[in-house]
């Protein structure tokens, strides 16, 4: 009954604060709100955010940001699209003090390279729109901002493409982009109730966190090589790459790979291969003219 109550009162005051401040959730926007108490403090436990530099995204109405500031965190920075919420985060910061801080600000071209402080763990309730776009940019620029760790709430199918295994119909691009320099654990699974309004997916919070040795690869190149070989799912590997206009057969010959097998069947390493043999074979081609 005491879990009951608690419960109600978080789902009150998130409702409290919508009234208060007068808010639509967005649509557009990915705006569903958490108010399920025990999934805020499982996403927080499993942060670990005592003494550590935060970036959440997409505060909206607060509830996970102050719990955030609850745990202790050393700084906490927000970064919210919609200006709506500023007077909601303002009023946080008034509580909190110095070690609260908003930026009013579409995350996607945010430029991270502003940012002074290193080692940053993300912890976001994620908008759906904008979750693959936001992992694949902070992937990519790791070396700008090498944070430590991503605890995201995405949406359940987006979880099963980052984590899914070889041969599987989730296995492409965004398994292999996020799992070459990176370890991905599912923490759990969130059911539409625990939001308002309610989604109509489920979601599913998971951690990312960089492997301790980095991939010594062209990631542009790599990432092409990828992109190419899925182009068609049901193609052959041999016939997705002929786009490329090189020796396709000596390429995979080389790489190790069966021409006729698809790209679903081919592992991180096998694209490494590719990815490296490619751009070898490129140079001898440009030392020949
Ligand atoms: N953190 C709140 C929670 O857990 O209830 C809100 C999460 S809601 C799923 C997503 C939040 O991200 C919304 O507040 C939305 O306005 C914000 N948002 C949407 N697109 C954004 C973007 N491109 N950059 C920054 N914030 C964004």
């Amino acid at each position: 009954i005491k879990e009951l109550i608690m419960k109600k009162n978080y789902e009150n005051s998130l409702r409290e604060i919508i009234k208060e401040y007068k808010l639509k959730p967005k649509k557009k926007l990915g705006q569903n709100f958490l108010h399920d108490k025990n999934i805020i403090s499982s996403i927080v436990n499993k942060a670990n955010i005592e003494d550590e530099d935060i970036i959440e995204i997409g505060p909206g109405p607060g509830i996970l940001t102050e719990s955030i500031l609850n745990n202790k965190a050393r700084s906490l920075l927000a970064i919210e699209k919609d200006d709506s919420f500023e007077v909601n985060l303002q009023k946080i910061r008034s509580n909190y003090g110095d070690n609260f801080d908003y930026l009013i600000s579409d995350v996607i071209d945010f430029d991270f390279k502003k940012l002074t402080k290193k080692n940053y763990k993300f912890v976001s309730n994620l908008p759906y729109n904008i979750s693959v776009p936001f992992i694949l940019k902070l992937i990519k620029i790791r070396n700008i901002i090498p944070w430590k760790e991503m605890i995201l709430m995405v949406q359940k199918e987006v979880a099963e493409r980052i984590t899914a295994n070889i041969s599987t119909k989730n296995y492409g691009r965004l398994s292999i982009m996020v799992n070459l320099n990176n370890d991905v654990e599912k923490l759990l699974n969130v059911k539409p109730s625990s939001f308002i309004p309610r989604p109509k997916v489920d979601s599913t919070v998971i951690k990312i966190s960089p492997k301790n040795k980095k991939i010594n690869i062209n990631t542009e190149v790599f990432e092409r090589i990828v992109k190419t070989c899925f182009s068609q799912r049901r193609k052959k590997v041999k016939n997705n790459l002929d786009q490329l206009n090189i020796n396709t057969i000596s390429l995979l010959e080389l790489s190790n790979i069966d021409p006729d097998i698809r790209a679903e069947n081919i592992d991180i390493e096998g694209f490494i291969r590719i990815s490296r043999n490619y751009e070898e074979l490129i140079k001898e081609n440009y030392e020949d003219f």
